[in-house]
């Protein structure tokens, strides 16, 4: 392997199961005029793919297939033919999410490399499909947080805790999802707690948000990942609770 070559070849690389770790040319990132890949947004594409490999293909239940069998509906249907977003479906999808965040490189006419749909109001209306699998939301680190806090708040607010058992803590209450109540009044009055069914974690600054909506996502897959993870050695040793 010629380091030279690969350091001119390629700018920035997605993660993957033997390296994650995403990585990309400091002139992409700070825009300097002498990024090859001016008009793109490349640390965002190699970031896309790690998305993809490590996070929704694990995370999502039957996501991965789904880009795939929506990449070969693309490629018979014709869309982004000679464009680099037809080379396979990792590109498929990286180079659609550069288009839905407006970051992409335009060509009126397909040159092998870009053609004409690079902004997200385009992705829209010419490829639907993609489009959807882009803006699913996977739960937002937001409710993460505030389930942390909330349990934080249960164990009476320790300044510092042993970050194993904070962790077995919430692991505990993902695992048993069905049964998380969280609500915040701070911010505003009682008598404006809607009825929500359960579960529900309630925005603290909007009490008709919950962002443990199980309409938007699959929250048992969260589940079945916390059950596994509390199955690993150092969970097993940890004590459940925001205490030292
Ligand atoms: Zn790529």
């Amino acid at each position: 392997m010629d380091p030279s070559f690969w350091d001119n070849r390629a700018r920035g690389l997605g993660a993957t199961d033997s390296a994650p770790v995403s990585t990309g040319g400091e002139e992409n990132l700070l825009c300097l005029q002498n990024d090859r890949y001016h008009s793109e947004d490349i640390y965002l594409h190699e970031f896309a793919h790690g998305v993809a490999n490590l996070g929704a293909r694990y995370g999502i239940s039957g996501w991965f297939q789904r880009l795939e069998n929506q990449y070969k509906t693309a490629k018979q249907q014709g869309l982004w033919a000679h464009t680099y977003s037809m080379s396979s479906s990792a590109e498929y999808f990286a180079e659609g999410v550069q288009s839905f965040f407006n970051v992409n490189d335009y060509s009126a006419t397909p040159n092998g490399i870009h053609g004409p749909i690079s902004t997200r109001d385009k992705l829209r209306t010419y490829d639907p499909a993609l489009y959807q699998l882009i803006e699913e939301n996977p739960p937002s680190s937001y409710s993460f947080e505030l389930l942390l806090i909330d349990l934080w708040q249960q164990d009476k607010k320790p300044e510092s805790f042993i970050i194993e058992n904070g962790l077995r803590r919430v692991m505990e209450a993902l695992a048993d999802y069905k049964s998380i109540k969280v609500e915040f009044f701070e911010y505003y009055y009682e008598c404006m707690k809607q009825k929500h069914t359960e579960p529900y974690i309630i925005d603290p600054v909007n009490p008709y948000s919950n962002v443990l909506d199980e309409t938007h996502f699959d929250w048992s897959a969260v589940a079945s990942h916390a059950k596994k993870y509390l199955e690993k050695a150092h969970m097993k040793i940890a004590i459940s609770g925001f205490c030292s």
